[in-house]
């Protein structure tokens, strides 16, 4: 029998970029390749276990090859996205992943090609060593890519210094047809998270060189979808939006297990009256602003699915505010972790309050979904100017001065957002852009 070709994709171990690069790979599978997907082993595990069937306690089969390497962290280590975490991985996974291309030669099963997420580009030394095809993925948006890979003209300009510093408060003018955007606007500048700077420039120089040396540089984007930055990164292909229901398979890449209990409860409302609330797998509120959001979505009156995670706040376990627990029987439904997908998909989504990840950004778009936006960290700040001021599909969620999106506020945008019907025909536009009606 003929070889298959045969792939070995790495994703950045964290949830928005395993996802798109496990959809990837199954399209890989259905048109006739072998994958060898490998995760580090922290996150391995974790998807093991999701694919546990709750009803059965058989694990689900995903048809790739799941494999695992070390992170060079300690177990009890953590895990969340830090300069530890990236340096470890640097240091150790290439030499495990060079036993992984010879036990292939070994086994006739010869890797073909590498598709890497591009913040791992340093793979595709490994890669070179056995002569191996690269392909580079980038799982955000093509607009952040062009201007990620516009850095290092904005350093030779003067305009930020080598450590990402503005120079002066001024207006950077981007490549022609990108929005002039305020220096100090910039995605390391726009993060409140601990040593997000050096990791944005870390990644920077990693994705830039990845783009260079790469054979292939792939987009979970679309063409019709940012024509202005598909003629800025030309040798960008836009095979976006990754959607399990384009290959109609079921999502898989799953961090934790699905409750898909919440599909039977959207089945018992009215169409486009639910206020769907998830904000990725990376946001944490502080408990005075997850209080917040509860009276909020109560105050606005209308159906919602929220998905909290254990982890949301900073607290052990999220503590609600008093007596909201007999509120939300009546209203609303909380899950620990969404189908996102299905539940956007579903006839009864009135609107998507997010926190414009691109994964839930392009999900959105994708599905038709008038979008809130809540921007948290890095690119979500520019994904919500592209939302709210080029598509015009959604309606920004403003802080007050004490730096809290107010309860008020909450009910203000999600009012608006569902008396707006020239929002909703704008999305349902966008909907069909993609889908080249
Ligand atoms: N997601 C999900 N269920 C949830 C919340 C999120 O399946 O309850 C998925 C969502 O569909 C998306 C991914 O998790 O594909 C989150 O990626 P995104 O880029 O939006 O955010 P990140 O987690 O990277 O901040």
């Amino acid at each position: 029998m003929a070889k298959l070709p045969h792939f070995l994709v790495v994703p950045f171990p964290a949830q928005g970029h395993v996802m798109p690069l496990m959809e990837f790979s199954h399209q890989l599978v259905d048109h006739g390749a072998k994958v060898t997907f490998v995760n580090t082993e922290y996150i391995h595990n974790m998807l093991l276990s999701s694919l546990v069937d709750p009803k059965d306690g058989q694990q689900r089969r995903s048809g790739i090859h799941l494999v695992s390497v070390p992170d060079g962290l300690d177990i009890e280590e953590d895990r969340k996205l830090s300069k530890n975490l990236i340096y470890s991985m640097m240091n150790t996974m290439p030499r495990h992943l060079e036993d992984l291309f010879k036990k292939s030669e070994s086994d006739d099963q010869k890797i073909d090609c590498v598709v890497a997420d591009a913040t791992v580009g340093w793979i595709f030394d490994v890669a070179d060593k056995f002569g191996t095809k690269r392909a580079a993925f980038w799982p955000a948006s093509l607009a952040v890519l062009a201007l990620t890979l516009h850095v290092p003209k904005l350093i030779e300009a003067g305009v930020i210094d080598e450590n990402g510093t503005p120079m002066k408060e001024e207006v950077i003018r981007l490549p022609h047809g990108m929005p002039d955007m305020n220096a100090f606007k910039l995605m390391w500048e726009s993060s409140s998270i601990p040593q997000m700077r050096e990791i944005i420039l870390k990644f920077i120089r990693t994705i830039s060189k990845a783009a260079t040396v790469a054979n292939w540089l792939i987009c979970n984007s679309i063409d019709e979808l940012e024509p202005i930055s598909r003629d800025l990164v030309p040798s960008s292909l836009n095979i976006g939006p990754l959607l399990a229901s384009d290959r109609l398979g079921q999502p898989t890449g799953h961090f934790w297990p699905e409750d898909s209990t919440c599909l039977a409860w959207l089945d018992q409302q009215p169409v486009h009256s639910v206020i769907y609330v998830a904000f990725g797998s990376t946001t944490i509120f502080t408990e005075c602003q997850f209080n917040e959001i509860a009276h909020g979505l109560e105050l606005v009156g209308k159906p919602y699915l929220w998905v909290v995670r254990p982890d949301i706040t900073h607290e052990l376990i999220p503590s609600f505010p008093d007596g909201f627990r007999d509120g939300v029987t009546h209203l609303g439904k909380l899950v620990a972790w969404a189908p996102q997908q299905k539940v956007l998909a579903h006839r009864s989504m009135a609107c998507f309050l997010t926190h414009c990840g691109w994964n839930s950004t392009i999900e959105g778009l994708s599905l038709g979904v008038p979008l809130l936006c809540w921007p948290y960290s890095a690119d979500q700040f520019h994904n919500q100017n592209f939302i709210c001021d080029t598509l015009n599909v959604g309606l920004r969620l403003n802080k007050d001065e004490n730096g809290i999106i107010t309860r008020d506020e909450i009910k203000v945008k999600v009012q608006k957002i569902y008396s707006d019907e020239q929002i909703r025909s704008r999305a349902n536009k966008v909907k069909d852009m993609q889908k080249g009606v």
